[in-house]
């Protein structure tokens, strides 16, 4: 039996999870397949390991010899839960490890292996039937990220592909397999009839959140929420009691900003940076989360798109009522604020911050994204201020264009951004808007994200694992017909798929590489002019994506914005602590921001002096630059460059190195992260072989189109240049010119140029539209 901490012993028997536990391995002995239903905080995550592992699950003198797999749709709940797990075990706290890319702590011992959907994945694709494992539990089910959608589809296959297994060879143990979800929405797993060919699986429930949440609704809806949570937060940091708060904003910009604010208006805590002792992994056994990859640029901002950034600000709201009042004293007015962002562009390490108890006298205010959605429990948090605002990528799958629309979230979302207040005691959330909107606009549920997403790379895979027919795939929820066609479309132009939809060589070449085919095809055409290492280290630099810091995202930059920092300005609204008076002080920091801009330029310079037209020969430069450096951090700060892309970048390009090597024997030599300047013959190569990886992705400017359309004014600046793309972008018809073409990103290089310096054509890696401002009648522009 396991021997538990008394505390822990205590803190279990609440859990509605664990009063359940009985019916639980009921169902699971007489099931392949059963869905569990808990509301967050009802113990899924934490217990659920413990019931398998003590009935023997994962003890190799059991008949369940196999791991006990937990699946995270993200890294940082893969590594918590472990350590949870970890600590709840008691003497077998060395029986749980976690694996995320590029890190593992996987030993002969482990039981229970927490890791990322990703890694599950990739697994599938080395032994179809999964023979490690006896039993998996696919976490977090209702938020639907591609990933475990995909595995849920592939694993009700694999569950009938081990029964037929172990009917032949009694040695081989059927799987087992617990889908987990905190919200009810998983009539897409049990009314699926093409999924479980069992019948449904059945649905146990564990009711009951542990403690209760109060909600709070605001009595309005203010338009700049980072303001009124700055406003809201203060107010409740003066008069409620201790306890931690966790706010939900939708990016890192926001988390900045309000993270500034509070610093400056309350005492923060100073502490000394702690590390925690890690174990790296070589980078040839770490698969790759493909979320991770997609998520670069997720935080590109519109730096300096002046039109495309409309700020409207709020009316004032009288300040009775906002449930402050709890009946409770307040907590000392002296009492440090111990601020901590999270978002998932943190590296591991600072995101861990989290757990950590706050410093005495103090209070923990965490800015968070969605990161902190679902999963985490982040100990010792009594209140939640919610936006209701969530940064999504959208996907115009006939377009093909991006957005990063800031919008409202989904009910269910709303429900577990406030469960976050009631992991460890009871708790409230305050909503920074009114429940009218919560009831008009918000819809009940998010949809699923292969809906929102490119399929290109999913749809390879399948194919390569012979499943030929992605229509007739088990998904939960099916991609769209539109998606597949245009996803098969763009394999075909690769290569990888022929003209009747089967794979060819190129194609079950391409998916070895954990990556976007558009990569896997610029990586097997690589070899040309000996430019095989700069195609690697450009592919690993332009899948981890984002690279540099923007201007606009300068410490001190971030906002006000430069100009509205004159000394006369009186455009600052807020009306507390941050009333501007000019001090010598801030004369000093100007002089600064302007050396730091000099160098800002000197460096983007420096970067683009092979070829100042390519962003792709920046990024590669960029990287390989990165590699001399004797120390990585340093040279990323003295450059401005994002450490944590790319020391991300530099692992995935060793990686990558060894899988061009074992597909191509003899083609490359030792691993040098340290390579020669590129030829001018090798430059040009290595613009045409980024261009077969994108041939979809061109644009002509269009005054030398076939048939130029009329443009009324001449452009002023490169990033009012008209360019009309290869496939319909837009609206073909549109009036217009503003609304049929599409222009340069103002980070690109060419930015730089005069409108007349503008090349005839332009290969772009996407197309991205800004959130649309809400002002009636403006749609902001498409960018490459
Ligand atoms: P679920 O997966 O159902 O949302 P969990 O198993 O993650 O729930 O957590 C159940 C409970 O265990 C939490 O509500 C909290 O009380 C406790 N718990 C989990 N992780 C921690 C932790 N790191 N520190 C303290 N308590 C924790
Ligand atoms: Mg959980």
């Amino acid at each position: 039996p396991v021997d538990r901490s008394e505390e822990i012993q205590t803190a279990r028997l609440g859990l509605p999870v664990v009063g359940e536990e009985q019916k639980i391995m009921e169902a699971i002995y007489n099931n392949s397949v059963i869905v569990i239903w808990g509301a967050t905080g009802s113990g899924k995550t934490t217990q659920l390991p413990q019931f398998l592992f003590e009935a023997g699950f994962g003890n190799p003198d059991s008949p369940n010899p196999g791991l006990i797999g937990v699946t995270q749709p993200r890294r940082v709940a893969a590594v918590s839960m472990a350590n949870r797990v970890s600590q709840e075990l008691g003497q077998y706290s060395d029986k749980v490890s976690y694996q995320i890319r590029f890190e593992t702590t996987v030993s002969k011992k482990t039981a229970i292996k927490f890791m990322t959907d990703g890694i599950l994945l990739r697994e599938i694709a080395d032994d179809f039937a999964l023979r490690k494992y006896s039993v998996l539990i696919i976490d977090e089910a209702h938020e639907r990220s591609v990933n475990t959608d995909i595995l849920i589809g592939m694993v009700s296959r694999i569950v009938d592909l081990r029964k037929s297994m172990s009917e032949e060879d009694p040695s081989v143990k059927p799987l087992k397999v617990v889908i987990m979800s905190a919200t009810l929405r998983i009539s897409d797993f049990t009314d699926n009839a093409s999924l479980f060919r069992e019948g449904p699986p059945p649905l146990v429930q564990a009711e009951g959140r542990q403690y209760p949440v109060t909600v709070h609704f605001s009595r309005r809806t203010q338009r700049d929420y980072v303001e009124e949570a700055f406003r809201k937060v203060s107010r409740g940091h003066r008069k409620l009691p201790a306890g931690g708060m966790l706010v939900f904003l939708t990016g890192q910009n926001e988390i900045r900003l309000l993270s500034k604010k509070l610093k400056q208006a309350f005492k923060p805590t100073q502490r000394a940076d702690t590390t925690q002792a890690k174990v790296e992994i070589s980078a040839n056994d770490a698969p790759l989360e493909a979320e991770d990859l997609e998520l670069g640029g997720m935080e590109m901002d519109n730096a300096g798109d002046e039109d495309d950034d409309l700020e409207i600000t709020g009316l004032d709201e009288p300040e009775d009522d906002d449930g402050f009042d709890l009946g409770e004293d307040a907590m000392d007015s002296s009492t440090r604020v111990h601020v901590l962002p999270l978002y998932s562009q943190l590296p591991t390490k600072e995101q861990m911050k989290v757990f950590e108890p706050a410093p005495e006298n103090s209070r923990l205010i965490i800015l968070a994204t969605n990161v902190a959605e679902t999963s985490l429990t982040i100990p010792g948090i009594k209140y939640v201020f919610d936006c209701g605002r969530s940064k999504e990528k959208q996907y115009d799958l006939s377009t093909g264009v991006q957005n990063f629309q800031i919008g409202w979230i989904s009910k269910a979302s709303a429900s577990q951004r406030a469960g976050r207040a009631g992991r460890t005691g009871p708790g409230h959330c305050y909503r920074l808007y009114s429940s009218a909107v919560y009831e008009a606009d918000f819809a009940d549920y998010t949809d699923p994200e292969i809906l929102r997403t490119p399929i290109e790379g999913v749809v390879l895979q399948m194919k390569s694992m012979g499943l030929h027919n992605v229509i007739n795939f088990p998904f939960p929820t099916p991609p769209s017909r539109q998606g597949l066609a245009k996803a098969e479309k763009l394999l075909k132009y690769l290569g990888a798929l022929t003209g009747s939809g089967q794979v060819t060589q190129i194609g079950r070449r391409l998916s070895t590489y954990p990556l976007s085919p558009r990569f896997g095809k610029m990586l097997y055409i690589g070899h040309q002019h000996g430019c095989m290492p700069y195609v690697i280290a450009l592919v690993a630099a332009l899948a981890v994506g984002d690279l540099f810091v923007a201007e606009n995202q300068l410490p001190g930059n971030e906002a006000p914005a430069p100009q509205s920092r004159k000394p006369d300005s009186d455009s600052d609204s807020s009306d507390c602590e941050d009333r501007k008076v000019y001090t010598n002080a801030d004369r000093l920091e100007d002089t600064q921001r302007e050396q730091r801009a000099k160098d800002y330029a000197r460096v983007h310079r420096l970067l683009s002096k092979h070829d100042d037209t390519s962003d792709a020969l920046k990024y590669l430069s960029a990287i390989c630059a990165y590699a001399y450096a004797a120390d990585g951090d340093a040279f990323s700060e003295q450059m401005f460059l994002r450490a944590k892309a790319f020391k991300e970048a530099s692992q995935l390009r060793h990686q990558l190195s060894d899988i061009v090597r074992s597909n191509n024997p003899g083609l490359l030599g030792a691993y040098s992260a340290k390579l020669p300047e590129p030829s001018p013959k090798q430059l040009k190569a290595l613009k045409q072989i980024v261009t077969a990886g994108f041939i979809d992705n061109v644009a002509i400017r269009a005054d030398l189109a076939p048939v130029p359309p009329e443009i009324p004014r001449a452009p002023r600046r490169a990033i009012d240049v008209p360019y009309l793309t290869l496939f319909r972008s837009r609206e073909r018809h549109a009036e217009d010119i503003a609304e049929r073409a599409v222009f340069v990103h103002p980070t690109s290089v060419l930015a730089k140029l005069t409108p007349k310096e503008m090349p005839p054509y332009i290969v772009y890696s996407h197309l991205q539209q800004s959130a649309a401002a809400p002002v009636a009648g403006y749609t902001p522009k498409i960018r490459m």
